[in-house]
This record gives structure tokens, sequence and C-alpha cells, in this order.
């Protein structure tokens, strides 16, 4: 059975009812028809067949019009009396009158594919007529009487809504926009179990594991993974997934949207203790147990840079178990006007069909500062486009967005209004117990090799250094012992303590940024103990 909310039920439903009889499909459109007309099982099996119609026939603009069946084929042109048998390729303005006959005359549903080619989006003024006849056909057809009094339907396809001209879905029209989104899990699993049956590919994982690793793929992108294994004779592993998803995804929404598959887990990050506890209470036990309700839907970490906030989202994916996708807002915006704002919406459903997902935005005040006007930053579109996808409270417990921001003071109040981000969370400067901690892990890391076991004295040497800044060190410290190979690559204490003198922090920006992220906190629990007096005082001064 289809999950509940599905795009089929509320097809059948608006169908059925009446409502409409013209149908307009987008997003994951090609598991629905592709082009050698691989039909949607509950399209064929529940639709077609059950309700005898006619005539099924396809039409897109470089194929012209086609027929399911011989049969169907020349039932269309006993209705046509034989008129249009020479204009199946023709344009729409020649061929869609006979269309529009049978339409009228016979139980028959019109697949019209990539409808974006045939009436685009764009002002009516810059439309060819060739367009604008294409459009008025289209549009009559859903407010025909005749039509539905036949039973006929007429599902167009696009796989970008926003490419199709928006005249269709003014009121005065009857077209139903229907959103198709991506197989959730147990519905890749239902579907991998069916491609596997026939025993043609050989795999290393279970169904259960290729429809979890699946996340975010079509249909017909897991019977190409298949497809591959076959022709390659590779059987279907852990890595062969990932290799095909990843080149999938690619051509699917560009270097926008980026799938991480998380590695680190919270024991591989220095401190933060408050931010951990905070995260696992009511993000990681609330999901084990089930209870969606209490994951916050949105989550700003505030705080200077490299102090590894983008390290504790990826742990929190890890362990929670949810897909990760980060959006890259720089390539969005770096996009022509228009453009732009399709993908935008294009990756936000990709990112939201990932569900369960972790949705994160790095940077997010260089994206939507605050007083940008919609030429010099982000276009209003885009803006208010985002914050209905961070207020849909339907994607509580499905989606978790989160945000980074080094300068929370740049941001647009709209976006860091109540309700929004459930929880700011400062993430600042280790402490000297955090920097030695951090220390041990960056060396583990990298697999280097030290002799070092208390890095409490380095601790002590790197006040105000971050995370990211004692990385540097490290590494500094392993070229250092490659240079100077008399003891191996081992990282000696000499060795760390001149990479240390080397490197030296960024002190005055960090300051500062760690003042805004102390300003931005809502929460005193989640600020370290050394910092709860600064917001004491920061209360009294307000008062
Ligand atoms: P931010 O997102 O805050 O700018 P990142 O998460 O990108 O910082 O951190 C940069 C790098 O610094 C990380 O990849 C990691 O190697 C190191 N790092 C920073 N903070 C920590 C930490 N607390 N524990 C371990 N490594 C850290």
């Amino acid at each position: 059975m289809l999950s509940e909310g599905s795009w089929y039920d509320s097809f059948l439903s608006k169908y059925r009812s009446g409502i409409s009889h013209e149908f307009l499909f987008y997003f994951n459109v090609r598991d629905l028809v592709d082009n050698y007309r691989y039909m949607d099982r509950y399209i064929y099996e529940e639709f077609i067949k059950k309700r005898n119609f006619g005539i099924v026939a396809f039409y897109d603009i470089s194929r012209g019009l086609t027929f399911l069946d011989a049969g169907m084929e020349k039932e269309f042109n006993i209705i046509t009396s034989n008129e249009a048998s020479n204009l199946m390729n023709a344009m729409p303005s020649r061929l869609f009158p006979y269309i529009d006959r049978a339409l009228k005359n016979t139980k028959m549903v019109l697949f019209i594919d990539h409808v974006e080619k045939i009436i685009p989006a764009g002002d009516i003024a810059s439309m060819t007529l060739e367009e604008r006849i294409a459009l008025i056909w289209i549009c009559e057809w859903s407010v025909s009487p005749k039509i539905s009094s036949v039973g006929s339907c007429i599902m167009m396809l696009a796989d970008n809504l926003a490419d199709v001209s928006r005249e269709i879905l003014k009121s005065s029209y009857r077209i139903e926009p229907i959103f198709v989104g991506l197989p959730d899990e147990s519905q890749r699993k239902e579907y991998i179990e069916y491609l596997l049956s026939d025993g043609s590919v050989k795999t290393e994982i279970s169904a259960d594991e290729f429809a979890k690793l699946s996340s975010g793929l079509s249909k017909k992108s897991i019977k190409d993974i298949k497809l591959k294994s076959e022709a390659e004779g590779i059987p279907i592993s852990f890595e062969f997934i990932k290799e095909k998803k990843h080149s999938v995804l690619q051509k699917e929404y560009g270097d926008v949207l980026e799938f991480i598959y998380p590695e680190i887990g919270f024991e591989d990050i220095g401190g933060m203790d408050k931010a951990k506890e905070y995260l696992l209470k009511n993000v990681v036990y609330p999901i084990r147990k089930g209870d969606l309700r209490r994951v916050p839907m949105g989550i700003l970490l505030c705080g200077p840079s490299g102090t590894g906030k983008t390290l504790l989202v990826y742990a929190l994916a890890k362990a929670s178990g949810f897909n990760c996708v980060k959006i890259d807002m720089s390539r969005i915006l770096g996009q022509y006007v228009g453009e732009s704002e399709k993908n935008f919406k294009k990756c936000l459903l990709g990112a939201q069909s990932q569900h369960p997902v972790i949705v994160f935005v790095d940077e997010i005040d260089q994206a939507f500062r605050r007083g940008d006007s919609g030429d010099s930053g982000v276009s209003r579109n885009i803006f208010s486009e985002f914050l209905q996808f961070t207020g849909d409270t339907s994607n509580r417990g499905k989606v978790i967005f989160i945000a980074a921001t080094n300068r929370p003071d740049l941001m647009d109040p709209a976006l860091k209004r109540a309700g929004r981000f459930d929880k700011k969370i400062p993430i600042l400067l280790p402490d000297a117990r955090e920097r030695a901690e951090i220390f041990r892990i960056i060396i583990n890391k990298y697999r280097f090799e030290t002799d070092v076991e208390d890095f409490m004295v380095f601790a002590e040497q790197t006040e105000n250094y971050t995370g990211a800044e004692i990385e540097t060190v490290v590494r500094k410290a392993y070229e250092l012992a490659c240079e100077d190979d008399r003891e191996g690559t081992v990282l000696t204490a000499d060795i760390i303590s001149e990479a240390i003198k080397r490197c030296r922090p960024s002190t005055q920006q960090v300051q500062f940024m760690t003042m805004l992220a102390i300003e931005e906190c809502d929460d005193k629990d989640l600020l370290p103990d050394k910092y709860k007096s600064l917001l004491d005082e920061r209360n009294m001064d307000d008062r």
C-alpha cells in the first residue's frame, strides 16, 4: 500500500470526486511514466486498467502523439476520421483539435510529458503564438463539462513546477498540481525487493540496507543501479550504491546540495559538553524513543569560525540516524536571477524528500542578511520560500533544520524570530581541558604517532585557539617532524611546542564573534560556566 498522503491518494480523490480531470504532476515524475512508456504500477494497474480507458496516449514535443497499443491508435483514427493520421508529429496548434475531439468522445487518458517545453514559464506577452494556442487548449480542457462527463483524464508531467507557465494554475481553470515526492524508505524497500526478486544481480547487502542507503533516489535511479550492476557484473555493495547515488544526485542538484555520509560521532569532538548534552537529550533520545514531537524544528549554532559547528552537525546526523544534506547557499545565489529561484525550490524539495533529514546551512548570515534589498543579496522570493520551508510545522520530527553563523548580528531578524529556531546554541572557544582533548582527538584522527600522553601543557600554551587552529598546529607539527626525521615522524613534546610557536591564533575576530554568540544565546544552561557570569552582567546592564 502507498503511505498516507501520497500523490496517488490525492490525485485519485480529486479525480473521483470530480474536482478535476486535469492534473499537473511535478518533481519526481520520472517514476510515474518514463520515456519507455513504463508506467507506475498504481497509475497502470489501479487507475487505467480498472477504469477501462479506451485510449491511453502520450504526447511530448519531440515524439509527438503515440499510443499504448495499436488498437488504441486505430480507435483514435476512427474518432478523428483519419484526419490526424499524418499529424502525429505536428505542433499543438494542428494536433490538439483532434486530441480535443478524442477526449470528448471516448474515455481517454492523455499524458503530456515535458509540459514545460510546450507552455514554458514567463510572461504571456513573450510567449510565441504556438505556445499561446497550446496554453488555451490546455486550460480549456480543464473546464470542459464534456470531458468531465466522458471521464477522460489529462495528466501533465513536469520535473520542475517553476518551469511551467503560471497561467494554468489560475483559479479560473481547474488544473490541479500534484506533488510527486521521492519514495520513502518502506516504498524503496518494497521496490528493491521486487527488483531483486529475479536473482539477476548479486548483492552484498540486505534489502533493508539498500533501502536505507538509497534515500533521495527515485525508483528509476534505483533501477539504474541494478541495471549498472548487471551490466558491469559487479555485486551491489555499500560502495557501489554510494558511488552511483553520488553521480545521480550530482546530476539532479548540481553542487548546491551536498549529501553527507557522517562518519564522525560525538566522541570525535572535543569539549562542547553543554551542546552535546542538549542534542542528546532533545534530539537523539527522543528520536530513538519515537517521540518526534519533542524534536526541535530548527537549531541555530552561533560562534566563531573553526570551533567545530559543522562537526557537531555531522555527529548529530550520525547519532540520530537521520540523513544529512548541506545546502550551499552561495551556489544558489550565484546563479541567474529566476534560475536561482527555481533551483532553490527544487533543492528544498530534494532536501525535504530525504526525510528523516538534517538540513544544514552554513554561514547563513551571508545568504540572508538584515536589510538586504532584493538585488544586492538574495531575492525576496528565495527568502520567503526559505521562511516558509523552515516554518512548516508538518516537517516536525522529519526535518531538522540547522544553521550555523559567526555573525548572528547580521542575520535578517525575520529568520531569528521565535518559532523558527527552537534553540540557539553558542559554540565557543574550548577551555584548557577541552583543548587537551582536541589535541588528542586530532592526533588520533590523522593517526599521527606521538610519545606525549598528557596534552595539558600544550593546552595551556594555546589559550584562545579554536579547534581548527589546534588542527593547524598538529599538522604543522607533523610537517616539522617530517622535515627532521631523526626520530621518525613521531610528534614529540618539543616538536608540538615548536609548532605552537609558529601558528598564532586570530584572536581579535574570535573575541568579537564570541561576544555576539553570547548575546544571541537565550538559554543560560547552554553557556559554558565561565561565560554565565557575562550573561548575568549583561542582564543587569539591561535593567
Ligand atoms: P566551524 O563549522 O565552526 O567553522 P568546523 O566544524 O568546520 O568549524 O571545524 C574545522 C575543523 O577543526 C574540523 O574539521 C576539525 O578537524 C577541527 N575542530 C574544530 N573544533 C573541534 C573540536 N571541538 N573537536 C575536534 N576537532 C575540532
